[in-house]
């Protein structure tokens, strides 16, 4: 191909039907003061995380994760979009403020093996607690996440890639600011309406995987100027 490119994809909610790590918490601990509390400022979101973990109101083993994870469905379109990226030799990787201890588990569980996840890392106790980390977290920005996405998607995309970003929520905001092409749904459509950036609406994934289609075979992607000039900065503040 004539140029790069590199599509992020988000995982709770974009690839999988319903936001897990949010359900997560719902069932197996206790959401509140924490997210009352994450939402006005008083705690960061990796303390959020941390909060919730420690104080699971019932033990969660393999096996009641699993079962767990057996209930949520996959968007039928994720199989379909990873085809358009590995037939354009497009690197895809799956960004996540979410844990690897269940977007492993659920993209195995729908027999799909080789695609790269950067996440939070989450790791199940022998009493049946769990302890969360941050790996990806980096100073430098100050959205709602436990790891800003933008930091990871700026330090793995190639300088002159086209970046496509591909989400649903308010984690999503920060990347897709930085993003060329932009796929949006749900909370990140409204937000990408408010602060009029340009971006595709969806409700599946096979309507990406169809759009992204046309648009690669049609010609030639152009960087998104806004997108260029917010890169930049970025860049020049780390
Ligand atoms: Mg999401
Ligand atoms: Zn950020």
């Amino acid at each position: 191909m004539l140029y790069q490119c590199h599509i992020f994809c988000d995982f709770d909610g974009t690839i999988s039907g319903h936001d897990i790590g949010w359900e997560m918490f719902q069932r197996f601990g206790e959401q509140e003061p924490w997210n009352a509390q994450m939402i006005a400022g008083i705690i960061s979101a990796s303390e959020y995380w941390q909060k919730m973990a420690q104080e699971l109101t019932q033990p969660i083993t393999q096996e009641l994760l699993d079962a767990f994870l057996q209930t949520i469905p996959i968007d039928s379109g994720f199989q379909p979009l990873l085809a358009v990226a590995s037939e354009h030799s497009i690197p895809f990787t799956i960004v996540s403020d979410g844990f690897d201890i269940y977007i492993h588990r659920f993209l195995e569980l729908h027999g799909i093996r080789g695609v790269d996840v950067f996440c939070n890392h989450a790791e199940l106790t022998a009493e049946g607690g769990m302890t969360v980390s941050f790996p990806h977290a980096t100073e430098g920005c100050d959205c709602l996440t436990a790891t800003c996405k933008r930091n990871v998607v700026l330090g793995l995309a190639h300088p002159d890639a086209r970046i496509i970003y591909v989400g649903d929520g308010i984690s999503d905001h920060c990347p897709a600011e930085h993003a060329d092409i932009v796929f949006a749904k749900g909370k990140l459509a409204a937000w990408c309406n408010a602060n009029r950036i340009p971006h595709y609406p969806f409700s599946r994934l096979e309507d990406v995987a169809q759009q992204l289609s046309k648009i690669l075979e049609r010609r030639r992607l152009r960087p998104r100027h806004q997108a260029v000039l917010q890169r930049k900065a970025a860049w020049e503040r780390e």
